[in-house]
């Protein structure tokens, strides 16, 4: 055996899941490239040398590392950098972290939290007051921003954006109030962002290092890529010398943010400034442009009135016209393009405007015009959306997280029908499977959740709508791989394709399915390096994940 043929890394398991139909016992790596697989354990031996790391795992199951298709790495790599305070359980233990932040801050600097938090995680289940925030830090301007239309500041915080006792609520937005008019420090919508403004932003190098811990974060839940929903071009920037520096733990796809506060000759503007649509190489690779057509949970456009208020059926943020005209240049420049739509409105208003852009830009390939979430969909939509190879990106981690508020503001019977993967496959729609959760979410909680339709604290949503693990899995690996245009390179457990691996003690396809959200990876490989592996399995390695 001539050494430059003999491998780097050779792994026996239980079972190799490629997600292409074969179950191997033995997968070789050489560089950062998968270089054989075989059904036998030792069908690999011949190509074993002096220096070839091999791991007996005959306990262990391997996939293809898990490729999300909608998340935010870049705003959980933010909330590293900001108060944990999705880590308190009580408001005592919320105001003793914005507590000793401030504590440790320069005098007069801001306090910002984390957003991934949420009340229902304290345990008096209510936000925080500005006078809590205000006895807990009362030199230091506070806020705590939780997702991304609510937020709580304190009184400095409050008065360093001129917000006092007369000041009108901001356009799209309120102020909340105590009973003699004071603002009370509960900031809805616009007066989150008129707040959060005067707050400093991350610097380059912030975000870079954010980017380390994130990513690695990621990594060790099993995920080998991200396919970013939406940043900005300073984002872009710290992503480029992320990925230059040797940073990222996992791959990066991202949609570069086209805001529908933009007119259309300033959204033109904007796309026509970003250069080329192509480049990158398999770390960071920029996959297309992101709009906004509509809100969530509180906010989605939907066909029928809201459950909680016959008079609210949410908002379209763009006139369709306009965004037909501003995404036909796009496409025709060669740019791909995902949209956010959560209600049925939206949907059927996305579709409208993506047949126009692809009668006048087609034909375009599949996965060019992509539906994010169509969390309410009809027959007749995902009908159009087949016969117009739109493919949509699917989040039941949304459902899972969300699924009581629907229930308050969609009603149970639009709550069931959330995401209808089985509905959506039997129409022959391309999908692809994510999070959406802004923070790192393990893989298999979403897979049990595609598999039971079961949710945090909803219950069982549509059991009728749930899928076989295997196509949840294949959704999650393979169905993203294509949703990237990378098929040819990852998703499945092939010869040839990126070394991009995660192991489990236990085999997800044939384990009981209410174990699946439990399990966490063993190792994870992505490249042929090693990002994760707490139990020393893969042997002595340099892998990515030295950030703390
Ligand atoms: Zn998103």
């Amino acid at each position: 055996m001539i050494v430059e043929t003999s491998l780097d890394r050779l792994i026996r398991a239980g079972a190799i899941h490629s997600m292409t139909g074969e179950v191997y016992r033995s997968v070789g790596l050489r560089g950062a490239e998968i270089a054989a697989t075989s059904p036998e354990p030792d069908g690999l031996d011949d190509l074993a040398g002096p220096g070839t790391v091999i791991t007996d795992g005959g306990d262990l199951t391997l996939l293809p590392a898990f490729a999300d298709s909608h998340e935010h790495m870049m705003e959980a790599s933010r909330n590293t950098l900001l108060v944990p305070v999705d880590r308190a359980r009580s408001i005592a233990e919320f105001t003793a972290m914005v507590e000793a932040a401030a504590r440790a801050a320069a005098p007069g600097a801001w306090v910002m939290t984390s957003m991934a938090w949420h009340e229902s995680n304290l345990a008096e289940d209510r936000l925080p007051t500005g006078a809590e925030l205000d006895a807990a830090a009362p030199d230091h301007p506070v806020i705590a921003r939780r997702g991304g239309h609510l937020a709580v500041a304190n009184t400095a915080a409050l008065t360093a954006a001129g917000i006092g006792p007369g000041s009108p609520d901001p356009p799209g937005g309120k102020i909340g109030r105590l009973p003699d008019g004071r603002p009370d420090g509960l900031l809805e919508g616009g007066a989150v962002y008129q707040v959060a403004g005067h707050a400093p932003v991350p610097t380059r190098a912030q975000l870079v290092d954010g980017l380390a811990r994130g990513s690695a974060a990621y990594a060790a839940l099993g995920v080998g890529t991200i396919r970013e929903a939406m940043i900005n071009v300073a984002e872009l920037a710290a992503y480029r010398e992320a990925a230059g520096q040797g940073k990222l733990s996992v791959r990066a796809r991202p949609l570069i943010r086209v805001g529908n506060e933009l007119t259309e000759e300033q959204a033109i503007a904007l796309i026509d400034g970003l250069g080329a649509p192509a480049g990158g190489d398999d770390w960071l690779r920029v996959w297309g442009l992101k709009l906004v057509m509509d809100g969530g949970a509180e906010g989605g456009a939907l066909e029928q009135p809201y459950a909680d208020d016959p008079a609210h059926s949410g908002h379209l943020n763009w006139d369709p016209d306009v965004m037909t005209r501003v995404c036909t240049h796009a496409a025709s420049g060669g740019w791909r393009i995902g949209t956010h739509a959560a209600g049925d409105r939206a949907v059927r208003t996305l579709l409208d405007v993506y047949e126009a852009v692809a009668a006048k830009a087609g034909p375009l390939p599949p996965w060019t015009l992509v539906i994010e979430h169509a969390l309410l969909s009809d027959p007749a939509q995902r009908q159009r959306a087949v016969r117009g190879g739109f493919g949509v990106t699917v989040q039941h981690a949304l459902l899972w997280n969300m699924g009581s508020e629907m229930l308050k503001t969609w009603g149970p019977e639009r709550t069931s029908r959330v995401n209808p993967l089985d509905q959506w496959l039997a129409a022959g729609a391309d999908l692809a499977a994510g999070t959406d959760m802004a923070r790192p979410f393990n893989p298999m909680l979403n897979v049990w959740g595609m598999v039971t339709r079961g949710t945090k604290t909803a219950g069982v949503q549509g059991p009728e709508h749930a899928i076989p693990v295997a196509t949840a899995l294949e959704l999650y690996t393979l169905g993203t791989a294509r949703l990237n245009h990378e098929a040819d390179r990852l998703g499945s457990v092939s010869p040839g394709k990126l070394a991009d691996l995660v192991a489990y003690g236990a085999d997800p396809m044939t384990a009981d399915p209410d174990d699946l959200a439990q399990l966490t990876p063993v190792f994870t490989i992505v490249g042929g390096q090693v990002m994760h592996d707490p139990g020393g399995l893969l042997g002595p390695t340099q892998g990515r994940s030295k950030v703390p």
